[in-house]
């Protein structure tokens, strides 16, 4: 039987709505609206394309949209200036630095600055010291939005064994952490791992966040298995197209046929990390402000 396609899309406006609805009582409460930071460097065309999705979505949840775009030759003081600037800016609710930076800054001394109330992408120690002691803090926006998905469709992660691919700061161990704060039972994998394929026959869960276009083939999953694809690869273009088709990182049609449940690239995980964003920043925003964080 086919799987269950996980509709990230759908899901996603929803809590687009759900965090518009809230944005608006927190403007009344408060006396004014949550506000997102978003600091871009340079002029790397992905970048350029998320950073004015972001600034959109971020408008249409009726939250304030605050963009500073700094020439590719920034200094890492005119940089950290900024950031400096946003920690004392009561009017922030959140603060994202657009990664990746121009090779000659230092990121993870940017990172290291921003105001861990503020740090909307989670990406800073003591975010991920609160995600690691189960305290409340701002999580990875993707890894948190996978674990809604998988909630949604399985309710209780208690005692499900999942293996997660990937083991990068803004995916793959956050990922690993929050399903084992949920209980479930974490097989982390990587480069380096023997036998990939039986290891994933093992899980109840796979996450794929590995970058490598339809690598998880179908015959790794576990029958019934809830397939969480991550990745986000454009394939060279076919002959006389303008562009290659996007894929994730699990053969889809072979992966389908085997697994409970899956989510489609595109259209399954992809929307949801905006759309976690915008929920972090609300997040913030009440904390900001001492008042109650909505449900
Ligand atoms: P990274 O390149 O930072 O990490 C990739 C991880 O995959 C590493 O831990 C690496 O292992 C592991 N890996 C690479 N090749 C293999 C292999 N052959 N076998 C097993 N493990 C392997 O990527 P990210 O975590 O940033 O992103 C992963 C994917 O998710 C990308 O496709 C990216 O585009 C996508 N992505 C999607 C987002 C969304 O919004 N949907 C957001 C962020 C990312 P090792 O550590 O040993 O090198």
């Amino acid at each position: 039987m086919a799987a269950e396609i996980i509709d990230g899309k759908a899901f996603a406006a929803a809590l687009r709505d759900k965090v518009a609805e809230a944005a608006r009582a927190f403007e009344k409460q408060a006396g004014r609206k949550a506000g997102l930071a978003v600091v871009l460097v340079g002029d790397d065309a992905a970048s350029q394309v998320y950073v004015a999705s972001k600034g959109k979505a971020t408008v249409a949840a009726g939250m304030e949209s605050f963009e500073h775009r700094l020439p590719a030759d920034t200094t890492q003081e005119a940089l950290e200036a900024v950031v400096r600037q946003l920690n004392a800016d009561p009017a922030v609710d959140g603060i994202l630095v657009q990664l990746p930076l121009p090779a000659h800054l230092d990121d993870k001394a940017v990172i290291a600055l921003i105001d861990p109330d503020k740090d909307v992408d989670g990406l800073t120690d003591t975010n991920i010291a609160r995600l690691a002691n189960q305290q409340d803090g701002l999580f990875p926006c993707t890894p948190f939005g996978c674990m809604m998905l998988l909630e949604d469709r399985l309710g209780d992660l208690s005692g499900q064994s999942a293996v997660v691919l990937g083991r990068s700061q803004l995916v793959g161990r956050p990922m690993a952490q929050l399903l084992v704060n949920a209980n479930a039972t974490v097989t982390i994998a990587h480069s380096r791992t023997r036998d990939l394929p039986s290891v994933v026959r093992g899980a109840d869960i796979v996450i794929a966040a590995v970058g490598r276009p339809e690598m998880v083939r179908g015959d790794w999953i576990k029958p019934g298995a809830t397939v969480i694809d991550v990745g986000i690869n454009r394939l060279d273009p076919a002959p006389g197209a303008a562009k290659g088709r996007l894929v994730g990182d699990v053969a889809f049609d072979e992966a389908s046929a085997v697994a409970g449940a899956i989510t489609p690239v595109p259209g399954g995980v992809g929307p949801m990390t905006i759309a976690v964003l915008l929920r972090n920043t609300l997040v913030a925003a009440h904390r900001h402000e001492s008042l109650a964080v909505p449900a």
